[in-house]
């Protein structure tokens, strides 16, 4: 028998410590408010100090510039669709 699994290290959680002593979902939210000083792992928007993990950019910011991404792509299609009648 081994006694290697490790339960999430969020109090009252109970699920199995997957990554780094967390569960998934506690890891994320987790990993999500960290802060770097390291600029290779830092967010790309000057203010902001957390880790990124998607386009150079923290959760945030990364969901924020995901949905202009969308709404830009979403104007384009107006503009072209306008340009058709
Ligand atoms: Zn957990
Ligand atoms: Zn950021």
């Amino acid at each position: 028998m081994t006694n290697t699994q490790v339960k999430c290290l969020t109090d009252d959680c109970g699920r199995p410590g997957a990554i780094k002593g967390r569960c998934k979902s506690h890891h994320w939210s987790w990993y999500r408010k960290q802060e770097t000083d390291d600029p290779d792992r830092q967010c790309q928007v000057q203010e902001c100090r957390r880790v990124r993990v998607a386009k150079g950019r923290c959760h945030t910011h990364y969901t924020n510039w995901k949905h202009q991404r969308q709404r830009q792509a979403g104007k384009a299609a107006l503009i072209l669709e306008g340009r058709t009648h």
